[in-house]
């Protein structure tokens, strides 16, 4: 307790307790997680501006809970941060991801590439490009067919780090693209020496597009400087045939959103890439 005037000890305040506890619970229930097969992935289209055509699908995990229910990625994934098991969930992220894929391609779906989210954690790790290849190889996948979204904070924490990783990565030919770009405070003179094949454009900028003066410039910016330095860009977020409209104008190659889908399930997004076909 902290003293606060003279005789005031301010405790936690009891929502400050009810939080604290849900996190020591929660962060002791994930050690279980992956045992007891409450993990899953859902996969969202990622949709090239110019004709339509599905080109890829982002991994996204879900935590099923039988007492907490579903969890939101937003607030386990920090807590496997926390206790070291983002490395193992990631490994399993990556596994299921490219299997997935080599199923459906074997079943005749159209090829596409599968972006899966790289942790803080994962992307430390000495050996992340023989763990990347190995899995690749496992699945039977051809390494052009991954793409590793890095948000851009976890980039620019080290970026002499982040440049040598990058730089391996690249020349195994496996993709990188930088995740929540523009919240990052990137600077440009390590970012031009990234090896980056795309951009992703945080959600924050598209949601109000049509309205906001500034983040119409902003994302013009980034869609100029991506395309300057050969980088394709995708914009997430997209919900509004409007929000669409406008990237299309400023030249955004990609995007993904709730306007063409949400995340789903294996089995209902295989339904969807057979309903394009
Ligand atoms: P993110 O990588 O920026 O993923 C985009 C988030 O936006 C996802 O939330 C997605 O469901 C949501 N989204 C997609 N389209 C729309 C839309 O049109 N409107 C709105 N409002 N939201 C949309 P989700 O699935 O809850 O994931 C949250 C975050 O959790 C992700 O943000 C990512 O940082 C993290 N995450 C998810 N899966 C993984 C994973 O396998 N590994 C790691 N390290 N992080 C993950
Ligand atoms: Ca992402
Ligand atoms: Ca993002
Ligand atoms: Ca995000």
């Amino acid at each position: 307790a902290k003293q606060d005037g003279r005789n005031n000890f301010r405790f936690f305040t009891p929502e400050m307790q009810t939080h604290s506890v849900r996190i020591l619970q929660l962060s002791s229930a994930l050690r279980h997680a992956l045992a007891r097969n409450q993990l899953q992935l859902q996969y969202q289209p990622q949709v090239s501006i110019r004709d339509g055509r599905i080109i890829g699908a982002e991994a996204l995990l879900r935590w099923q809970h039988p007492e907490f229910g579903l969890v939101s990625p937003a607030e386990f994934i920090p807590l496997a941060e926390n206790n070291g098991q983002i490395v193992q969930i990631g490994e399993w992220v990556l596994n299921t991801a490219t299997r997935q894929l080599k199923e459906w391609m074997d079943q005749g779906l159209p090829p596409m590439v599968m972006a899966v989210n790289l942790s803080a954690a994962q992307f430390r790790q000495p050996n992340l490009v023989d763990r990347v290849t190995r899995i690749l190889g496992e699945a039977g996948l051809a390494h052009q067919y991954l793409e590793l979204e890095l948000t851009e904070a976890v980039a620019m924490h080290d970026p002499l780090a982040a440049i040598k990783t990058m730089d391996e990565l690249h020349a195994c030919g496996i993709h990188m693209s930088i995740d929540d770009f523009g919240t990052g405070y990137s600077s440009l003179s390590y970012f031009k020496r990234f090896k980056v094949y795309k951009l992703k454009i945080d959600q924050s900028f598209v949601r109000d597009i049509t309205r906001d003066p500034d983040d119409k410039a902003i994302v013009t910016a980034i869609i100029n400087l991506a395309r300057s330095l050969g980088i394709r860009t995708i914009a997430e977020g997209v919900e509004t045939s409007e929000q669409l409209a406008y990237l299309r104008q400023v030249g955004c190659d990609e995007v993904q959103g709730y306007y063409f889908s949400e995340p789903l399930p294996a089995e209902s997004f295989a339904a969807y890439l057979k309903e394009q076909k």
